[in-house]
Order: C-alpha cells, then structure tokens, then sequence
C-alpha cells in the first residue's frame, strides 16, 4: 500500500481526519487493530460503561447535519450509544472503504531515500505513505498491574478495557475487583447487582459525585441545537472544552454560607468539570482545594452508611481534581449492600493472588472471577509501543525516556511528516476531548495543505519551538497543583515513566488561538524542505 497519508487509529480523531483529508484530495488510509470502528469507546465496553462529558459536548462539530439530526437519549451517553454513532459517523461519510480493521502496526520507520514513511504491521505487510498520523488514543494502552500469581488464577480473569464483546454475566458469582478510578467507580454497582460477593480491592481512592444522569428531553436538545454554532464556538474557547462557566472567585474569599452553596449547585448538578470549576483557584490553592475536599468527604460520608467504610473511601493523598474527578451512578451507596465488601490495600496490602482467589492480610479469599480495572499507561503509551525512528534512525521511545518533549502534542522534532493527535502537552485528557481533537485535526489538516501547496517533501518543528513550547507548558503546570499529585496524568502509574504533566494545562480556549496564530502567520514553529 503507498498512499498520501496513513493514519493509525480509527476512533474519534482517526474517523475526523480521514473525512477532512479527503476533503483535500488526498489519498488517506487508516488501519486500526480493531475489529471496528470506534477506538477507546469499542474496546471499552464494560458494565455500566459511559462518559463524563455531557453528550450534547461529547461530539463533533464539524457537520452541522450531523449534530442536528443525532438523537442523543440521555445526559452522559453510555458506551453502546457513543459506539453506535461513531459507527453511524463511518458510514454516513463513507469512511470504512478507506479502513483496514484487524491491522496492527508494529513499527514506522521514516525513510531518508523516499523522505516517506515506511509501516509494518504484526503480520509483516510493509505500507508506505508521505505523512503519518498517530490517532492512536491517549487511554488506549492499558496498563499491566504486575500483580504477584495472577496467572496462577483459574478463574476468569476479565480487563476493562477489552472486554468479552457479549458481555458477562456476574449472577451467584464471587467476584474481585482490582481499580478504584473512573472505570472501577462505573463497574462496582453494576457487578454488585449480579454478583453473590464482589469484594473491592482498593488501593487509592478517587473523589466521585453523583452524576445524575437522567434522559435528555427533546426541549433540551432543541434549545442546544437551535443555535449550536454558538454553543460549539463557547466550548471552543472555553478552558476545559465544555460550555460552562466557571466562578470568577476565589474558595478562600467568599464566606463559608456562599462557598457551601456554589459547592452544593455544582455538586447536584452533577458534572466534575463544573464541580471543580467551582471557584477559580480549586487546582492552584491548598486552601482552596482543602474546602472543597471537605464538602466531598461529607457528602461520602453521608452516602454510606459503615463510617468505617466511609472513611476509608474518602481520598487522602492527594489533591481533589488533580486526578480525573469521577462520577458515578450510586458507587458509595453499594458498599451498603451487603454482598459488597470494601478491601482497602492500603491498610493491608494485597500479597498475591493464587489458583482461587487472593490473600491480603494473611487472609486467603476464594473468588471465580477478577476484573482489573487497572487504568492505562496514558498517553505516550499507545505511540511507545509502536517502535517510531524517526530522521536518523531516532526512536522515539529513547528521545522520550526522560521527558515527553513535543510541540503542543502536535508533533515531534526529528520525526518529519508525522504527527501526533492530542499528543504530550496539549489539553487532551484534561479537556472534552472531541473539541481538542477536532482543535488538532484541523490544524494538522491546514499544516498539510501548507507543506503540499508549498510543493515541499517534509514539514517538521524546530528544535526551538518544541523547547519553547516544552518549558512553557512546565511554567503552567507548575502554577498548580498537578505536579504535586501521584496520577497517571504525572505518569506516576507506570514505572520507569518519566514524571511529567502530560496534559497542557494553559486551557482550551488559549490553545486554540495558539493554533490559529501558527496558522495565520504561516507556520512559524515548522520547517518546511
Ligand atoms: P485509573 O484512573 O488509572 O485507575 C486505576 C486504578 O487501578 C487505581 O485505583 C489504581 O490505584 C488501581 N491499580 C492499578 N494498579 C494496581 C495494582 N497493581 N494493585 C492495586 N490497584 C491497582 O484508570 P481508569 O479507572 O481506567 O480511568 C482512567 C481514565 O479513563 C479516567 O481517569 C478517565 O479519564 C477515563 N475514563 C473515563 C470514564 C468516564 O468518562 N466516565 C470512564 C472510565 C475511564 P493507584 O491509584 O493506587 O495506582
């Protein structure tokens, strides 16, 4: 295969970049080691599996069709309805006749000859293209939790984020479960329905609130799309991606009675990009951030009705929203249930697990089933590996071993011609990811446009940008929080990761007219040859 531009990855940034590349007469292809379409939300597809963001965001907004005439049903979709339209995105585009499924790439190599890049993949076929792009996901690379006998265990062992496609009934079954983030926070009431015993195993808790998820009326689905442009331009220059505002206060100033009730709307509310917007400075002040982990741990303590259990769910170590905020569908209220027990691993840790079960405490538990829902090695995890070499056979895992270095996660310097959606430092994971993806498709797209109009064999960031670019998101984490908490946003849940803040924290609405102005003024950050 030899084409303009191949894309890896057929989720929400691969679908949008193969339409708006066509768009430009190019000879696009993307390949992706699923079996379908859909990437993170079709390899996903646990129990009780759906979104943070609100749906009427979580979406594109480059059609505007498309965005009138999808029918969401409910606040925060769940798995199988981002799935169905991401499917239903495919066809009305008539993407699939440029996807090849079940292809995975083991390794990209760029050739100096050709000045092109040269792919294999895990059965050995070579394809060959001007341009790469990596729309390989940032939670797309799961983590392998290293636990000591788990392959001793001769129970089914079942993982989040490849789950059996029909599904999996729990009913009269005693089950583990390992992962206490967004993923294990969504699965624990679902498997308590079914299960004889589901025992929680957690090690760090995570900060969750009701997400009070209700069906979307057609008044609010109207009133949306009645002027959408509109709504798509607010979240677009929004910090986070979402259309909400966030107060202009400080937590520290306002009085108790007022800090309380801002806490309170945005807590039944229910959406944790509001909930930590609350005040102005909840990611950038101790103190501020201490209010709102109290008026959380209250509200833990009032949903469970054991105060030992309680406490034991109320987060310590760290700083609340500097790791993702979780919402849930009735999470604290199902260790009330009596089938349900709470296994906390960080009072006793967990020693093994065995043929049948696992042993904390010198405690030997028997179970049929465990599920891991051990989260992802985030973000660089997907592009690592895969083994990139880049302009003189420089690999991309070597030139990141220390620091993620990148231009606004665009791209890399060294590696021409290939780029990166929602790569390290750009907002990603900490924004609504389809307003950054399509922020990054589109630039990616007119940075192509430039380098063919142009007539050039590569386009590649300086040197100088990259740094630039690099110390300038350093400058903005270190205003905050962030780089104070252990998360998979530090890279602090995969050894040997460097500890970096992966996502730009500088805001979505600031990085977007960044983009706009390398694309105004022509690409200064980018070498053309
Ligand atoms: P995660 O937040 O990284 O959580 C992983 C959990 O597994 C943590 O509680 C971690 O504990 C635990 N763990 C890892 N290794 C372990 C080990 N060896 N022994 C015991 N416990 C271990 O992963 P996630 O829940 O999959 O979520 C990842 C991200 O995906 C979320 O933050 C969110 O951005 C996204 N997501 C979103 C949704 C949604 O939209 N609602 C749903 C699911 C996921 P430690 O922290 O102590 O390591």
């Amino acid at each position: 295969m030899n084409k303009d531009v191949i894309i890896i990855g057929a989720g929400v940034a691969g679908l949008y970049m193969l339409h708006t590349l066509r768009k430009q007469g190019l000879d696009v292809h993307i390949v992706d080691r699923a079996a379908g379409v859909g990437g993170t939300w079709y390899w996903n597809r646990y129990p009780g599996c759906r979104c943070d963001i609100e749906s009427l965001d979580y979406s594109y907004s480059f059609d505007e069709a498309l965005q009138q005439e999808w029918k969401w049903t409910e606040k925060y979709a769940s798995q199988p309805e981002i799935l169905a339209y991401l499917e239903h995105v495919a066809e009305r585009f008539d993407l699939h006749r440029d996807i090849s499924l079940n292809t995975s790439i083991d390794s990209a190599e760029f050739v100096e000859d050709t000045q092109r890049w040269r792919l294999t993949t895990s059965d050995e076929r070579i394809l060959e293209a001007k341009y790469v792009v990596m729309a390989t996901g940032v939670l797309s690379a799961p983590k392998d939790p290293r636990i000591e006998g788990l392959e001793d265990f001769e129970g089914h062992v079942l993982k989040s984020a490849s789950w059996p496609q029909g599904g999996v009934d729990f009913t009269g079954r005693r089950v583990a479960l390992i992962g206490t983030g967004s993923t294990g926070i969504q699965m624990v009431p679902k498997i308590a329905e079914q299960a004889e015993r589901l025992y929680v195993l957690q090690r760090t808790p995570s900060f969750s609130i009701p997400a009070h998820n209700r069906p979307l009326s057609d008044a609010e689905q109207s009133e949306v799309k009645s002027s959408y442009a509109d709504f798509r331009r607010r979240a677009r220059s929004s910090p986070l991606g979402v259309d909400t505002k966030s107060d202009p206060r400080s937590a520290v100033e306002v009085d108790a009675h007022t800090r309380e009730s801002v806490f309170r709307a945005n807590y039944d509310y229910g959406s944790p990009m509001r909930f930590a917007n609350s005040f102005n400075d909840i990611v950038v002040s101790e103190e501020a951030n201490a209010h709102a982990v109290d008026f959380v741990a209250e509200r833990i303590r009032e949903r469970v009705t054991d105060q030992a259990t309680a406490e034991k769910l109320i987060p310590r170590s760290y700083f609340l929203a500097t790791r993702r905020m979780c919402i849930d569908t009735d999470y604290y209220e199902t260790f009330n249930q009596p089938n349900v027990e709470l296994v906390d691993l960080l009072e006793n840790p967990l020693e093994r697990v065995d043929a049948t079960g696992f042993v904390v405490d010198g405690e030997h538990i028997e179970v049929d089933d465990i599920v891991l829902a051990t989260g992802f090695d985030a973000i660089t995890g997907a592009l690592s590996r895969i083994d990139i070499r880049g302009r003189d056979g420089r690999v991309l895992n070597e030139r990141w071993a220390d620091y993620p270095a990148s231009f606004m996660g665009v791209m890399v310097h060294g590696f021409p011609n290939m780029f990166t959606i929602t790569g390290p430092l750009s907002p990603s994971v900490n924004s609504n990811m389809f307003v950054t993806i399509e922020q990054h498709v589109e630039f990616i797209a007119g940075l192509i446009a430039a380098s063919e109009g142009q007539g050039t064999s590569t386009v590649e960031v300086s040197a100088q940008a990259e740094t630039d670019w690099c110390t300038h998101a350093e400058e903005v984490s270190h205003q905050t929080l962030f780089p104070r908490t252990e998360s998979w946003y530090t890279g602090a849940n995969i050894e040997g990761k460097p500890r970096v803040v992966l996502p730009y924290l500088g805001g979505v609405g600031a990085f977007d007219k960044l983009l706009d102005e390398q694309a105004e003024n022509h690409y200064p950050a980018f070498e053309f040859a």
